[in-house]
């Protein structure tokens, strides 16, 4: 099926993960200053998750839930970027590149502007792809909603997967 698979593809993916005390933040692999982390059974990094969701949803091939269960201990505390880095592999056995990805975190605090330009060349090591093919874009949620209330934060990612040119 996929052998044929000559055409672009596009993958949506969404996360949202609540936030507690005693836990660290981390976001697209980077650790962030803060009183609270996300609450999960790996690292909980939304941006990682709803990336990881995107590039399985273009590949037609689930989610990262059927993937790496919460259910199994393997998992426990995990390195989201590892997690990504597993499903950039299916990408890869298709012989798809990253045309580019675009990333909004919805977070009320901390600042995650100067954690941004990190956050990308963590994700673009990760992918093998040049840092100007992805971008993250931080708001708050002008304090409606969970993220609003400083509850939880949230990601949403799209990607565009290609055949590389001859
Ligand atoms: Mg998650």
């Amino acid at each position: 099926m996929f052998g044929a698979m000559i055409e672009p593809r596009i993958g949506y993916g969404y996360d949202i993960h609540r936030l507690k005390k005693g836990r660290k933040l981390i976001l697209g692999g980077l650790e962030i200053p803060f009183e609270r982390g996300l609450q999960g059974h790996s690292d909980a990094d939304v941006v990682c998750h709803a990336l990881s969701d995107a590039i399985l949803g273009a590949l037609a091939l689930g989610d990262i839930g059927t993937h790496f269960p919460p259910s199994d201990p393997k998992w426990l505390n995990a390195n989201s970027l590892h997690l990504l880095s597993d499903v950039w592999k299916m990408a890869e056995n298709r012989q798809l590149i990253l045309g580019n990805t675009d990333i909004t975190v919805v977070a009320e605090e901390p600042k995650l502007a100067p954690h941004i330009d990190e956050m990308r060349s963590r994700l673009a090591k990760c992918l093998g792809a040049p840092v100007d093919r992805i971008s993250i874009k931080a708001t708050t949620n002008e304090g409606l909603g969970p993220e609003g209330r400083g509850e939880a934060i949230s990601a949403s990612a799209v990607c565009l997967l290609l055949v590389p040119g001859d």
